[in-house]
């Protein structure tokens, strides 16, 4: 089993149903569990092209512990996604959700499709708010490390 981080965000549609349902269909994964969820906060959008400058964002992460490999967690992510309703039409358009892993235990890894710990993460307040709460610091998205168990 290992610890991963996940971050959260939606910006269409019932974004905290969609937020919610995520941490619950998380909690169904083979092999995992969810040990911390953070609030969900309002953040102003990042990146967006300007059409979208209207839309903020809910965000939020959680801890969980899996079994799963870092790439099959990805598969699930994605799917979760989808079945959200997300297609991938325009790059940082608007998303009914959006699942990233911001960092795996143990694991260092850039590939086509996957790059831990995640790349922009430390860079990004909407990211680093939620996991403050979670007792994560920008050093420890960098440094790859969680808080000890307690
Ligand atoms: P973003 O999350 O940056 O807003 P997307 O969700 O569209 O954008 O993801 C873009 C790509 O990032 C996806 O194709 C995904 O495979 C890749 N990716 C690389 N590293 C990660 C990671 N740590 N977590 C989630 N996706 C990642
Ligand atoms: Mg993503």
């Amino acid at each position: 089993m290992a610890r991963a981080v996940i971050a959260l965000g939606s910006n269409l549609g019932d974004r905290a149903g969609h937020l919610h349902r995520a941490v619950e269909s998380l909690k169904c994964l083979p092999g995992t569990r969810v040990l911390a969820v953070s609030s969900f906060i309002e953040t102003a959008p990042v990146d967006v092209p300007p059409a979208y400058q209207d839309l903020s964002f809910l965000n939020g992460a959680l801890i969980l512990e899996t079994a799963l490999e870092p790439e099959a967690l990805l598969d699930e992510l994605n799917r979760l996604e989808a079945e959200a309703g997300r297609v991938r039409a325009e790059r940082n358009g608007p998303r009914p959700l959006d699942l990233d892993i911001i960092l795996y235990e143990g694991v260092r890894v850039q590939s086509a499709r996957l790059t831990l710990p995640h790349p922009r993460a430390h860079l990004r307040d909407f990211v680093l708010r939620p996991l403050a709460e979670l007792g994560i610091s920008r050093e420890g998205v960098c440094c790859n490390r969680l808080p000890e168990k307690r």
